[in-house]
């Protein structure tokens, strides 16, 4: 009996080990039992809030039913992984024996930990483990430099990753063997407090076709205007539970600039895995010790909901909170106001935007938030810190991005709302919290006398 254990790949296109497992288990005429655990590790986690807990569970339903399709079903457990698969195999070997776990690799420092537990649990029973690549089109630990490095720079590990043998992909299976006879689990519903986008690899298919047409071709024009609505893919979301391959995304992509952007989800995951500290410390050491402010109660709920008194980053944080997404060019403007003008900790800002956004990843949004910031590896330089205003200006030029969530707005002139004019608060829109010009130079003078000190600090 073959286990296949998925965990970020809720998906039967593209899925090494699902189809590992089947050809395997076709040629021995041994059976399947594929299941997925719901880690109460991750799920306690602070970040998992209810409408990141309810996604991953309706698209485990709807795995589910890509199962009984095929003519099997899918196993639900809750519990630590390897116990679950512990008593799979006991409960399994009263009818069958249980002799090979399949799963495809996943990079973070828990899900290792937690692989090498299930490993060693495994094997103590005879059983062969296999993990395999599958999530990336190329995996952390493959593009490295000449010294056998992993690139801290993407431009650099982007020419690399091209130069490189691209995968084999995976259709899904045509017909699978029935489950064998044993208790599938139910799935519970998490109440949220947003409505979800159309669950299921099949809608992620549905949805990739749809952006592979039109929206496609002209994505190098349209990507950073958040006015346009579903101008780039909104496949972030898919990627992450792997309702959708990112390797088929890549895979089927047309363009220059579309494979170029997916190509960052094979990046931040590389440097995550090379460097696993920044998770919670600043790639570039001399960002160390940066006196962020902590911020107070009331400053950072203003900026979560959305009440900050700046039209663009009120809007983007609304949208987040109102659908958990967030168009990458306000993320970019959202996260700048939080750490630049606000000078609040990034790390702060990083956890919020990874409970509300459905694509939270932590490699993702540690190496955005760091980028913005300034203090990543390669990131921006200190001294660009941006106006949220002349921002609004150029990315949603008739203020229909603004107007759309900020509903205090739509009776005010554009000239006004982009001059912050006192007219914005006829309607009832919050006060500007902060001012830009005085929050730019606190923030450059700042960082000009911390990078002084720490670079002497570092050559000492
Ligand atoms: C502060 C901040 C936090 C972010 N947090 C996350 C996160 O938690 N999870 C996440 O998946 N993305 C994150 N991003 C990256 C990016 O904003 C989203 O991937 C993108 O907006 C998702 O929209 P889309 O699927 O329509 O992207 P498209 O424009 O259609 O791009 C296609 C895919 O390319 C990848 N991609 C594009 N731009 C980036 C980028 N800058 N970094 C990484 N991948 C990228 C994504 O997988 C995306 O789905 C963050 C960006 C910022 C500035």
């Amino acid at each position: 009996m073959h286990i296949i254990w998925h965990r970020t790949e809720l998906r039967t296109h593209d899925q090494p080990a699902l189809h590992h497992a089947a050809k395997m288990a076709a040629e021995s005429g041994e059976t399947l039992l594929p299941i997925v655990i719901i880690d109460p590790k991750i799920f306690g986690r602070q970040d998992l809030t209810p409408r990141r807990q309810a996604w991953f569970l309706e698209n485990t339903r709807a795995l589910r039913e890509s199962y009984r399709k095929l003519g099997s079903d899918l196993i639900v457990r809750e519990g630590e992984p390897f116990q679950v698969l512990d008593e799979l195999c006991e409960d399994a070997n009263k009818k069958d024996k249980a002799t090979h776990l399949h799963f495809v690799r996943n990079y973070t420092p828990y899900a290792k930990e937690r692989d090498g537990k299930v490993r060693e649990t495994m094997e103590k029973r005879g059983l062969r483990v296999l993990d395999y690549a599958g999530q990336y089109t190329h995996e952390p630990g493959e593009v490295l430099n000449e010294n056998g490095n992993p690139y801290s720079v993407f431009a650099a590990f982007r020419r690399k990753w091209v130069t490189l043998e691209k995968p084999e992909l995976f259709e899904s299976p045509a017909k699978l063997p029935s489950l064998p006879k044993t208790a599938i689990g139910e799935i519970r519903k998490v109440e949220c407090d947003i409505k979800l986008p159309d669950f299921g690899e099949e809608a992620a298919l549905q949805r990739l076709d749809w952006f592979l047409g039109e929206p496609e071709k002209v994505y190098d024009r349209t990507r950073s205007r958040p006015d346009l609505e579903d101008a780039t893919s909104k496949l972030s979301y898919r990627f992450n539970i792997g309702t959708l391959s990112p390797r088929l995304a890549q895979h089927r992509a047309t363009t220059y600039k579309w494979k170029f952007e997916l190509t960052w989800w094979d990046f931040f995951a590389s440097v995550m895995n090379a460097m696993p500290e920044s998770a919670h410390e600043e790639s570039n050491k001399t960002w160390r010790g940066f006196p962020w402010r902590e911020g107070t109660g009331e400053e950072i709920e203003r900026w979560t909901n959305g009440q900050t008194g700046y039209p663009l980053i009120d809007a983007g944080m609304r949208e987040l909170q109102a659908t958990g997404f967030m168009h990458n060019r306000v993320r970019m403007a959202c996260a700048d106001f939080f750490s630049r003008h606000m000078m609040i900790d990034w790390r702060q800002g990083e956890e919020i935007f990874r409970g509300l956004l459905l694509c939270g990843d932590r490699a993702q949004n540690v190496g955005n938030w760091q980028w913005v910031a300034g203090c990543g590896l390669n990131a921006r330089a200190y001294f660009r810190v941006s106006n949220p205003l002349t921002l609004s200006k150029t990315a949603d030029p008739e203020a229909l991005y603004i107007k759309r969530w900020i509903p205090e707005l739509r009776d005010v002139k554009n000239d006004d709302i982009f001059a912050l004019s006192s007219s914005t608060r006829n309607g009832g829109y919050a006060a500007p919290m902060l001012d830009t010009k005085q929050t730019r130079i606190r923030f450059i003078e700042a960082s000009k006398t911390h990078l002084a000190k720490s670079k002497n600090e570092l050559e000492a």
